[in-house]
């Protein structure tokens, strides 16, 4: 490992993914002295690194408008706070829209995110093709647009936050996994104990869930269900593709979840799979592909002719509702959970390390997350967040 196990820790974090490290940032940074991060693999090798690289604060769920927009504010000054580059690409956010329910649905979302200060738009067929000249409008009814939103790279944005973290105080141990964990419910209110892991036991008495598509196993050593799903999700990059504009947005078929952005000089290229079923899936397979070509064909038809030059596969970490689950446990006040955002977790994570940073100290959120609390399932209360891909 190269680091020691601490014997005591203030606070462990579970999972070194972005939401994890940039939890433990944040309370170094804040000067909690003793803060511990275990990762069972290298940092950014769950779902983080695996990631499009996607970033927007175009969403219909006002928390993951106000916690996107707050991270695009991040990542814009992430080189001058961390010292490390991200390649933000600020080209915008496409939506390309087909069925008219959907239309009416995203006008909604856009008249939200402009109450908050988001500059999204709709624009007709021909205006999305201007920017995005890459696809076809056939059967497009609408689109709609955010210019700050974009791209960067998910390695650099981890990099950034571990190194940080590191530099104010933080322990962080990659190739360590938590095993379970002591909770002592002898007295009147129950509490944590310890932490065990591969490399032995840490005493703490606050423990933060950040362990993704991993979340629903590692909350259950808590007595907490965390209704977490694992469900692979694949990526392909693309030979350079002639005459490729640098300012191409990232570009989405809302209808089909089909969507580009560039990558060097081709594009990574990325779609649900209607036949995909959970399970920890991590290799990748062909059976994907004939839907992609489909979608290509009719929505970006040029693309039909660039040849592949990579991929690979991730996993989306799904709730019921595709919507995060942040809070504390209602029982066990030392446990804090920051899972299930079912595709959109790394352009949170910024956000939600300063959120899961302020539960931890007590302290009021930048944004109400009360709705995110998994107590919503038990209720029936779902929270579903629309604008996923
Ligand atoms: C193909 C693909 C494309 C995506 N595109 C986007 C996108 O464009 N934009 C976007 O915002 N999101 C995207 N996502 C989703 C995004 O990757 C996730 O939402 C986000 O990375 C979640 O971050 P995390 O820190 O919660 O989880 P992770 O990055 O998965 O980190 C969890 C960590 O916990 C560790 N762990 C698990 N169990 C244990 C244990 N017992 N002990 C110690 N450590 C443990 C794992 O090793 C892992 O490193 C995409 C995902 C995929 C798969």
């Amino acid at each position: 490992m190269g680091r020691e196990l601490p014997t005591d820790a203030d606070v462990v974090v579970l999972g070194g993914g972005v939401i994890g490290l940039a939890t433990a940032y944040h309370l170094a940074r804040r000067g909690l002295p003793r803060v511990v991060l275990l990762d069972k693999a290298q940092f950014g090798s769950g779902s983080t690194c695996k990631s499009a690289g996607g970033v927007r604060a175009q969403f219909s769920d006002e928390i993951n408008i106000v916690l996107g927009q707050h991270g695009l504010r991040v990542l814009e000054n992430f080189a001058q706070t961390f010292g490390q580059e991200i390649d933000l690409h600020q080209v915008g956010y496409l939506f390309l829209l087909d069925d008219p329910g959907d239309v009416a649905t995203f006008e909604a979302s856009v008249a939200l995110q402009n109450s908050l200060g988001v500059p999204s738009r709709m624009l007709t067929p021909a205006e999305a093709q201007r920017l995005s000249p890459l696809i076809s409008t056939d059967g497009l009814l609408a689109a709609a647009f955010s210019p700050e939103d974009g791209h960067c790279t998910p390695e650099s944005v981890c990099l950034g936050y571990a190194g940080a973290a590191r530099r104010a105080g933080a322990t962080l141990l990659p190739g360590c996994a938590a095993t379970g964990a002591d909770v002592d419910r002898s007295g009147a209110a129950p509490r944590i104990t310890a932490v065990h892991t591969e490399a032995g036991t840490v005493r703490t008495e606050q423990v933060v869930i950040a362990t993704g598509a991993w979340s629903r196993e590692v909350g259950g050593w808590f007595g907490l269900d965390l209704p977490v799903e694992p469900l692979r999700r694949q990526i392909v990059t693309t030979e350079p593709v002639p005459g490729l504009r640098p300012d191409t947005p990232m570009t989405v078929e809302f209808s089909s979840t089909f969507y580009f952005h560039n990558e060097g000089p081709g594009l990574l290229i990325g779609m649900s799979d209607p036949q995909e079923t959970p399970g920890f899936k991590l290799g990748r397979d062909d059976a994907w592909l004939p839907g992609l070509i489909d979608a290509m064909e009719r929505r970006a038809p040029s693309l039909a002719e660039v040849g592949i030059a990579g991929g690979w596969a991730g996993l989306y970490e799904v709730t019921p509702d595709a919507n995060g689950l942040v809070g504390t446990a209602a029982d066990l006040p030392g446990l804090h959970y920051c899972t299930g955002f079912s595709g959109h977790g790394f352009l949170l994570g910024p956000a939600l390390g300063e959120v899961m940073a302020d539960l931890v100290q007590g302290r009021d959120p930048l944004v109400d997350i009360g709705g995110f609390d998994v107590s919503r399932f038990a209720g029936q209360r779902l929270r579903p967040e629309i604008n996923i891909v």
